[in-house]
C-alpha cells in the first residue's frame, strides 16, 4: 500500500482562504479510492504565497527534507494540480527531480499525473507550460470552492426567502476601501418572511391549493420574494409558492449541486439540468430550519397525495406535458409585459388559449382576455407572412440597405490605416507562432483536452483578426441594386418556407431565431375586441442586421367565431428600421 504526503498551496491571485481545506478534502478523497494511506503527519498547506518564488514554501521543503531521512516515511506526495507544486515550470520539474532522486514520486491526482509512471514527465511539462501563463480548469475550481463553502454550512450566491444573506469577513484580509474582505456570506432567518413561509406551509396542508394561496397572499399585498431579473411584478404566484414548498432549506437542510449549468447546442441557449442524487451535497442546518418538522411532512403528505390522486402530468397543479405551441416564449401582455402562455384547454376539456400569465396566476394584472391558440397562430402567421412578402416592404429594405452600405463605406474609410494594418499583422504573427506550440504539444502529450480548448481559442484569435485586416483592405464593394433585391426576397422566402413546412418544432426554431418579441395588448375598436400587436421580424439573424418592425398596432380578433382576418393593410406598416447587408 502506498503512504502518501498532501501538499497544498493557496495563492491569493487564485482562490479563496478555503481553498486549502478543498484541496486536502480532494487528496484524501483520491487516496480513499486508490486505498493508499495518508501519513496525517505529513498533510502540509502554504497560504498567502505567491507561486512566482518558491521562497516561503514551508509546508513543502518540510516534505522535502522528510524525503531525505532513511526509512521514508510517505512513498509519494498527493497535489491537487501542477500549478499546486509552483507556477513556474522549471521550479516545478526541479521540485519533481528532488522528490524522484529520494524515491518519493509525485501525484497530481486533477490532472492524472503520478511521476512515478513513463510518461509522467511530458505530462507535467506540458501542464505546466500551461500553468505559466493560464488558468487550467479555473471553472471546476470555482465549483469546488462552492462546495467546499457549503460544507462549512454558508450558501453559494444567490438569496432566499425568509433569510437575509449576513456577509462573513475574513479577519486576516483587508478588502477594498480598508474594509475587512468578505469570506462568503452567512444565511439568518428573517423573521417577518419566516412567518410569510409558515403561513404558506399552513394554507397548503389545510388544503388550500398553490395557486389559490398565491393569489391570497396578493390580496393581502404580502411582500413577494425578490423577482427573478426577467420578471417584472414582484408578485406570488403559482410556481413560486410550489418551489417554495418544496425548499428543503425551510426544514434546515441546504442541499447543493442540484442543478449545473448546460448550453442546449440546438438553440444555443444555456438550460439548468438537474445532477443525478448522488452528486447532491446535503448539510443539516438545523438553525435555519423555519418549518417545524410536523407541518413539513403534512405538507408532502398531501403533495404525495395529490401526486397519486392526479398522476404525474398535474403534480402541485403544474402540467408536465410538453407540447410544441408556435408562439410560446415570444408573446407578451400589452397591460402587464408578463408573458402571455398557455392558460387553459391543457386537460381534456375546452380549447387551448394563450392568456396573460400574470392575470392567471398572480391576479395582479387585469387583462382576462384569451385567445384561442389555432387563431391567434393563425393569424399571426398570415400576418407575418403578408408583411413580410408585400413589394413595398422589399423596396424600402432595399432602399434602406443601400443608405447602410453606403454609411459603412464611410465609415470604413474612415477607419482604415496603414498603420493599423501592420499593427494587426504583428498581432497575428504571434498568435500563428502561439498556436504552434500549442500543436506541437498536443502531438508530444496526445489529445489533452486542456490544450486542445486553449488551440481552439488561439485560432478563433487568429480567424478574428483575419477578419479585421480583412475589413481594412482596399475597399472593393460593387453590390448592385438587383443584388440586393434578390438578397432580401431569398431571405424572406426562406422565412416564409420554414414556416409553412408544417413541422411544428422546425417551425418555432425559425421563429424564434426571426421574430423578437410580440406584444399583445387588448383594445376595443369600433366595438369590436382586438389584440394589437406589435413586435418585430428579424430577417438575417445571423448578421444582426435587417431587423425591421412587424406590425404596429395590427389588430386581431380574439374571441368572434369566424376568422376575419387582419383588419389593417400595409398602408399602416411603419417603423421599418434596419437593412441587410
Ligand atoms: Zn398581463
Amino acid at each position: 500500500m502506498r503512504r502518501c504526503a498532501i501538499s497544498a498551496r493557496y495563492s491569493s491571485d487564485l482562490q479563496r482562504q478555503s481553498s486549502n481545506e478543498d484541496q486536502i478534502r480532494g487528496a484524501r478523497e483520491y487516496a480513499r479510492q486508490k486505498a493508499w494511506l495518508i501519513v496525517e503527519d505529513y498533510v502540509v498547506a502554504d497560504s498567502e504565497v505567491s507561486g512566482e518564488a518558491m521562497a516561503g514554501r514551508d509546508g513543502l521543503h518540510r516534505l522535502l527534507e522528510a524525503a531525505r531521512t532513511n526509512p521514508l516515511p510517505f512513498d509519494c506526495v498527493l497535489l491537487e494540480d501542477t500549478s499546486r507544486l509552483a507556477r513556474n515550470l522549471p521550479d516545478q520539474l526541479r521540485m519533481i527531480d528532488r522528490f524522484a532522486f529520494h524515491g518519493v514520486s509525485v501525484v497530481f491526482f486533477s490532472q492524472g499525473i503520478d511521476t512515478s509512471q513513463q510518461n509522467a514527465r511530458t505530462l507535467a511539462t506540458l501542464h505546466g507550460m500551461v500553468d505559466e501563463q493560464f488558468l487550467v480548469g479555473l471553472r471546476d475550481k470555482v465549483h469546488r470552492g462552492q462546495h467546499g463553502r457549503v460544507l462549512q454550512g454558508m450558501i453559494p450566491g444567490g438569496r432566499c426567502y425568509g433569510y437575509r444573506n449576513v456577509p462573513i469577513e475574513d479577519p486576516n484580509r483587508t478588502g477594498k476601501y480598508g474594509r475587512p474582505a468578505i469570506l462568503g456570506v452567512s444565511p439568518e432567518i428573517n423573521g417577518e418572511e419566516a412567518e410569510v413561509v409558515r403561513r404558506m406551509f399552513k394554507m397548503y396542508a389545510d388544503g388550500m391549493g398553490v395557486g389559490q394561496s398565491a393569489k391570497q397572499l396578493n390580496r393581502e399585498g404580502v411582500p413577494a420574494p425578490v423577482p427573478a431579473k426577467n420578471r417584472l411584478h414582484r408578485a406570488w404566484s403559482r410556481y413560486t409558492v410550489w418551489e417554495m414548498l418544496r425548499n428543503e432549506r425551510y426544514r434546515g437542510v441546504l442541499v447543493w449541486n442540484r442543478t449545473k449549468k448546460v448550453r442546449n447546442p440546438e438553440t444555443g441557449r444555456k438550460i439548468s439540468k438537474s445532477r443525478p442524487e448522488s452528486e447532491r451535497v446535503r448539510v443539516e442546518v438545523p438553525e435555519l430550519r423555519i418549518v417545524p418538522e410536523e407541518l413539513w411532512q403534512a405538507v408532502h403528505d398531501r403533495i404525495a397525495h395529490v401526486k397519486d390522486a392526479l398522476g404525474i402530468a398535474r403534480v402541485g397543479g403544474l402540467s408536465r406535458t410538453r407540447r410544441t405551441y408556435l408562439f410560446s416564449g415570444m408573446l407578451a401582455c400589452g397591460e402587464c409585459n408578463s408573458s402571455m402562455v398557455i392558460v387553459s384547454g391543457m386537460g381534456k376539456r375546452g380549447y387551448v388559449k394563450y392568456g396573460c400569465h400574470a392575470h392567471k396566476h398572480t391576479g395582479v394584472c387585469q387583462n382576462k382576455w384569451a385567445i384561442r391558440q389555432d387563431r391567434l397562430e393563425e393569424q399571426l402567421l398570415a400576418a407575418i407572412e403578408q408583411r413580410v412578402l408585400q413589394p413595398d416592404m422589399v423596396d424600402y429594405l432595399v432602399k434602406r440597405c443601400e443608405e447602410e452600405i453606403g454609411r459603412r463605406i464611410q465609415e470604413l474609410k474612415r477607419q482604415r490605416s496603414d498603420s493599423n494594418l501592420s499593427a494587426l499583422r504583428r498581432q497575428r504573427a504571434e498568435l500563428q507562432k502561439k498556436a504552434e506550440r500549442l500543436i506541437q504539444a498536443i502531438e508530444t502529450a496526445g489529445d489533452l483536452g486542456s490544450l486542445t480548448q486553449r488551440l481552439r481559442t488561439v485560432e478563433a484569435e487568429i480567424a478574428g483578426l483575419d477578419r479585421a485586416m480583412a475589413e481594412v483592405r482596399p475597399l472593393n464593394l460593387k453590390i448592385t441594386t438587383d443584388e440586393l433585391r434578390q438578397r432580401v426576397i431569398r431571405i424572406v422566402m426562406e422565412l416564409r418556407e420554414l414556416i409553412a413546412a408544417g413541422d411544428p418544432a422546425a417551425a418555432k426554431n425559425a421563429l424564434r431565431k426571426h421574430v423578437g418579441r410580440l406584444v399583445l395588448t387588448p383594445a376595443v375598436q369600433n366595438g369590436r375586441r382586438l389584440f394589437q400587436v406589435s413586435g418585430s421580424v428579424d430577417l438575417d439573424p445571423d448578421h444582426n442586421k435587417g431587423r425591421m418592425l412587424l406590425v404596429a398596432r395590427d389588430g386581431i380578433e380574439p374571441p368572434t367565431p369566424a376568422f376575419s382576418g387582419l383588419l389593417t393593410d400595409s398602408a399602416k406598416w411603419f417603423g421599418i428600421s434596419a437593412c441587410l447587408c
